[in-house]
Parts: C-alpha cells; structure tokens; sequence
C-alpha cells in the first residue's frame, strides 16, 4: 500500500510513488510512499496559510490535549516506530527506540510548553501607560529535514511549531519518509484541524525548492547539508522570511594526558562510530596529547575490535550499516583520500559482507594525521575518523578551534582547569567533559556556531525564539 501525503486534512495519492529501501538488507522494502509534485507543494502551503488564522487562536487545552496524545502514542509504540526507523535508516535497534523515545519527549515537553506560554507587563518610561510584551506564532512554517535522525529531528520541528501556534509544511528526507509518515498520522489522527500540519514527501529539487520559493511561508527551519542550506539562506533573504539551519559538524574530541584511558576510549569510539558516525554531532578528529597517544591509540584498536558490524536490527549488533550506497561511495572515497594526503590507515576501512545485501563498512581509524588534510577538514559523514597528535592543551585547542564548523566539541580530561578552559573557549555550540561530542538531552538548547548552523537555538524552551514573533504593546492607562 502507498502511504500518501496529507494536504488539507485529505490523504493524497499524487501521481507518482517511490520505494524506501532498508540499507541492512536491500531485498527488503520498507514502504511505497507518494512522491509529491511542486503543485501539490503549493496546495499544501495554501491550506496552511488557510489554516493559519484559527489555528493561531485555538486554546492552549486544544494543542496540550493535541501534542499530549501524539506524546503517548510515540511512547506506546517505541518498539515498533524504533523497528521501521532502524530498517528505513540502518541505525540499531537500540539507537532506533532510543530516538523514538526521546521523539515522545519532545512532544511531551512541548505540550507542557503550552500551558506555560507567558509575556511580560512593564511600566512605560511615559507616566500613565503601561506596557506588554507578548509572543505570537510567526505564520506557516515550512520544515525540512535530513535522513539521519527520521523520527527526532521532525519532532524538535514540528512540536514546537503547533505548540507556539503556527501551522506547517512538512518535507522529510526522500530516503526515510516512514518515521515522518507515522508521526504526522499520530498528530492527524489526535486531532488536528485540516490544514494544520501537512505532509510533502519527495525529491528536495522539487517539494523543497517549491517552499523555497513560496512567498506564503514565513518561516524555514532546515537541518541537512551545508550546500542545501545556502539555499535555504538565499531564497529567505529574497523573500524577507525567518530562517534557522542546523547544517554539518567537523566535531573535535581532545584527548589530553591526564585523561581516563577508559573514559577516552569509550567517548571517542562511541562520538566517532556511533549510528555508524551518521550523526551532525558525531566527532571525525580526536586530536590526542603526545603522552598518552600511543597508548590511546593501542587502546582504540582493541576496543574497535569488540564492535559487531552488522544487521541494525540483530540483537548484539553495535554498528548498522551506512544509509546508502552513495554516502558509502563518499567514505570510501574519503577513506582513500586520507591514504593519498599520507595519513596512516591504523584500523577498519574494508567493506564488509554479511547474511544479507547491504551496505556494511569496518569503522575506519587513521592516525599520523594533520589539521590541514582534507579528512580532518571536510565532513565525511560515515564512521571514518583521524587522530591528530598535539603538544599539549594550547595545541589541542587551537586545532580543535581550527575548522569552519562550530557543532559540538569535546574533551577528555581529569582537570578541573583544562575542563574549565575548553568550556569557555571552544568555539562550539554545545560542548562535553569526560561524554561523547554526540548525545544530548531534549529539553535543552541545540545548535551550534561559525560554519554550523545559522538562527536562534533549537529545542527546549530556546525554542520559542524562532517559532515566534515579539509584540510590544502600549496603553494608555
Ligand atoms: P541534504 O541537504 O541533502 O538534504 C536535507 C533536506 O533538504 C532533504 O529533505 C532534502 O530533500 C532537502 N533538499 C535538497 N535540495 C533542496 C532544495 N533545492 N530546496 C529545498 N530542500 C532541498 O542533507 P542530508 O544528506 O539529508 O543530511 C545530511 C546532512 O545533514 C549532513 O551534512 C549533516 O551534518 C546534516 N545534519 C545536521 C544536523 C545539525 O543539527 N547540525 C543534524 C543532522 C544532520
């Protein structure tokens, strides 16, 4: 059966239908889902527009009730969700529930942010009037989304879009539209009024480029690639409209001597190999002081050992598969590129076969490598990392800082004073002490600086600062 778009309250089936492909087992279709035209992008922002006005003034009790029913069907159904999003994107199983749970998070914490919304009342500088400062939903809000987190990403988005009041134009990634399906389903079937939140899946060329250019949708938040999101920056600009990108990482994970070897290890492999290193978050230069570095280095080897690469939805599996096979031709690419620019290939990097037909690569490890090559400069976006080898503190950080990204950084250290430091000057978003560059809560702010990202933060109550517009109002008493 072909899971259609929603325009309009209405299940649409479009003219054109295309086939989601689980990268564990290519034998294996995951769903037929309708291919979206631009018309059917422009009905869809139309209805939104149309929808807008009462959506904006509906009650707070109607969109807790709304996003409080969406919270605890996700939740209810976390095996299950967990189970289509590791098939349709290749993270384990674990990985795939874990962000379904935290997808029931999300709305459960933004339905709570509906009965909390609040202004403030301040007296004029003028006598005898007062003053109020309020929020107001900005309008349609168009929200496009990459393929490596199918069901969270969606859910940062499009929670805090109902919640504030806005109404929505929602294009997920081609390659996992399932997870995306099921939640605008969740949130259709809770309740929502025709119009509010509509589905477009289908190619970014077209869906995308269709809202890109719409002078009817106030608002874009995108997350995805650097190249894309300059288009997304362009076209708003054109037309006047807010904007957020959350867009690539080159995350550093400074390893100085005085870490614990364990800890290291266990952060640096879990930030660099994780949901196969697919993550905006994920760390591909773990830049190592030189008294511990050998030993770091011997330390990785073992531990990438352990890994079992294999089928996402095998219990013990620790890394699926990569998406698909043009993102696997990029890290072999870049695998290859890392050997031509001189670094050492210290472990993985072979393609691998298992049971079944998919796209399976041994986590890579180079070491010998330079600040300045292009695998510790260009995003890879596979599970393919490089050890640079430092002095000391004031070296690691200086590299780390080095990069036009500004994600996520981290570092491993038992010093107060160097933890201190790295704190207050990386030159990052969002930083971690002794953790993973990669992990992070969903009631706190997202987001990140330079190269990465653009906009107000994303996620708990930061949120609010894109989703709406301020009102000053004054009156004369
Ligand atoms: P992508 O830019 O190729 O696609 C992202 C979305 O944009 C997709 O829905 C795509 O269809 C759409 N799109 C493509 N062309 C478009 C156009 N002309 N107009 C409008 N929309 C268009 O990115 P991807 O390959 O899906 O995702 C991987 C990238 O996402 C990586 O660079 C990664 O770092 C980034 N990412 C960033 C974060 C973050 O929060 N910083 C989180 C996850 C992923």
């Amino acid at each position: 059966m072909v899971q259609k778009n929603l325009i309009d309250g209405e299940w649409i089936a479009g003219s054109e239908a295309f086939r989601s492909i689980n990268p564990s087992n290519t034998n294996d279709v995951v769903g037929e889902y309708a291919r979206a035209s631009a018309d059917d992008a422009r009905a869809a922002i139309a209805a939104a527009k149309a929808a807008f006005p009462a959506w904006s003034r509906s009650g707070i009790l109607e969109r807790h009730a709304i996003l409080r029913k969406t919270a605890d069907e996700i939740l209810a159904r976390k095996d299950e969700l967990g189970k289509l999003l590791s098939r349709e994107e290749g993270k384990t199983l674990v990985e795939g529930i874990g962000e379904t749970v935290r997808a029931g998070q999300i709305f459960d914490f933004f339905a709570g942010e509906c009965l909390r919304l609040a202004g403030e009342v301040l007296p004029s500088a003028r006598p005898n009037i007062g003053v109020e400062i309020t929020r107001e939903p900005v309008g349609v809000v168009g929200i496009i989304t990459p393929w490596n987190f199918p069901i969270a990403i969606p859910a940062w988005k499009i929670a805090p879009a109902l919640c504030y009041g806005n109404t929505v134009v929602f294009k997920p990634a081609e390659l996992v539209p399932g997870s995306s399906w099921a939640i605008v389903d969740i949130l259709h079937r809770a309740g929502l009024p025709k119009g509010v939140l509509n589905l477009v899946m289908g190619k970014g060329s077209v869906v995308g480029q269709a809202m890109l250019d719409s002078p009817d949708i106030s608002a874009i938040t995108f997350t995805g690639s650097v190249g894309t999101g300059k288009r997304v920056a362009a076209a708003s600009v054109e037309h006047n409209r807010k904007y957020q990108l959350e867009m690539g990482g080159k995350n550093p994970f400074v390893v100085l001597d005085d870490a614990d070897l364990s800890v290291a290890v266990e952060a640096a492999v879990n930030s660099a190999f994780f949901s196969t290193g697919q993550r905006c978050t994920a760390s591909s230069r773990i830049i190592v002081t030189e008294g511990i570095h050998d030993r770091f280095v011997a330390a990785m080897g073992e531990r990438m050992k352990g890994l079992t690469i294999d089928d996402a939805l095998k219990a013990g599996t620790h890394i699926g598969p990569v998406v698909d096979e043009s993102q696997l031709n990029q890290d072999t690419d870049y695998i290859a590129i890392g050997k031509q620019e001189g670094a050492k290939l210290a472990f993985g990097g072979e393609l691998l076969k298992r049971d079944t037909p998919g796209f399976y690569l041994q986590p890579a490890l180079f070491t010998e490598a330079t600040n300045a090559m292009r695998i510790s400069r260009e995003e890879i976006f596979g599970p393919v990392a490089a050890v640079i080898r430092v002095r000391d503190y004031d070296e690691a950080l200086a590299v780390a800082n080095d990069t036009p990204f500004g994600l996520s950084s981290g570092i491993a250290t038992t010093s107060l004073k160097h933890a201190t430091h790295f704190k207050r000057n990386a030159e990052a978003g969002m930083v971690m002490v002794n953790l993973p560059t990669a992990g992070v809560d969903f009631h706190v702010p997202f987001g990140g600086r330079k190269g990465s990202s653009y906009g107000s933060r994303e996620q708990g109550r930061y949120a609010a600062e894109f989703y709406t517009t301020v009102k000053t109002a004054y009156t004369l008493a």
